[in-house]
């Protein structure tokens, strides 16, 4: 049986939200339509928070009145609370991506209120998400560590999987928020979740802050989850989260994946040709490899 994992692009959000300029509205449609061109299927395409604490996802409406609706693309708008789900649901996001920190502190500063507020907020949403026909799913962040707690406990981790769980979410996803988690710590935190939560689809998001970004996400693999967030040309951070710099680069994981024999159902050259756009968008290099070394080099044509 042929492999596959689902890649789910977070560029447009996770990577956009922590530059330091804001990107045009019709550039930030451009980058999404040429992910979706490539082959990308589940795009975070922008988030409905307050535009105050986040300028850059201040366009979130024009964002997705911008984009063509296809039937086979899902457009995840990430939420906080409810009011940002309803702001997501009339602007036409056909999933939502709501996130849980597991670290109270971290909750607080990133969302203004405790896990457990976050968690509640979390059930009301998945509720009125079924009713509405709108793909609910949940990340447990910070659930490699927190700059503010340090070390979380993967008790404290399962527990909080476990609450949301109860929302009956499409997916549940684990987010190393600040890029400090390792191979070990991933193979036992999805190991753990898929023994506590049988059946449910489970997703990993990693930063590549401290370079381990792509074995952390060969481990998931391993551990056995069915999606993996990626950003093109390896942009991101968090803007609440000291020093937190990009996720893995799309290309870098589609790359690996591919070359082991994994299916992701993305065109490799048109995605680099992506983040070589992108970097022209942003006005500097991204982290990406490939984009430096291009895939699996091409034999050069004989001479005659
Ligand atoms: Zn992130």
């Amino acid at each position: 049986m042929t492999r596959q994992v689902e890649i789910v692009e977070v560029g447009p959000r996770d990577g956009l939200q922590s530059e330091p300029g804001v990107m045009p509205t019709a550039t930030k449609v451009e980058f999404i339509e040429r992910l979706v061109a490539a082959g990308l299927r589940r795009l975070e395409v922008t988030s409905f928070v307050n535009p105050k604490k986040v300028p850059q996802m201040a366009d979130a409406e024009q964002v997705l009145a911008g984009l063509k609706k296809r039937s086979d693309v899902w457009y995840v708008g990430l939420v906080l609370n409810l009011k940002g789900f309803e702001r997501a649901v009339a602007a036409g996001c056909n999933e939502i991506g709501m996130a849980v920190v597991a670290s109270d502190t971290f909750n607080r500063r990133n969302q203004g209120v405790g896990t457990l507020e976050s968690i509640d907020a979390w059930l009301e949403i998945a509720k009125q998400a079924h009713a509405a026909g709108v793909r609910p799913q949940v990340t447990v962040s910070a659930a490699f560590g927190c700059p503010f707690e340090g070390e979380i406990p993967v008790d404290r981790v399962i527990e909080v999987a476990k609450r949301v769980a109860e929302g009956n979410p499409s997916e549940i996803a684990f987010a190393d928020t600040i890029g400090v988690g390792v191979p070990s710590q991933v193979t036992e935190i999805i190991g753990r979740a898929r023994a506590a939560l049988p059946g449910m689809k489970i997703r990993a998001h990693f930063h590549n802050t401290r370079n381990t970004g792509l074995a952390n996400a060969y481990a998931a693999v391993e551990a056995g989850v069915s999606a993996l967030d990626a950003s093109a040309g390896g942009i991101g951070g968090c803007p609440f989260a000291p020093a937190a710099t990009g996720n893995i680069p799309t290309e870098d994981l589609v790359f690996m994946l591919e070359r082991m024999g994994i299916r992701t159902g993305i065109d490799l050259d048109a995605l680099i040709a992506t983040s070589e756009w992108l970097q022209g968008a942003l006005g500097r290099p991204v982290p990406s490899m490939l984009v430096k070394a291009g895939g699996f080099p091409k034999p050069a044509p004989r001479a005659a």
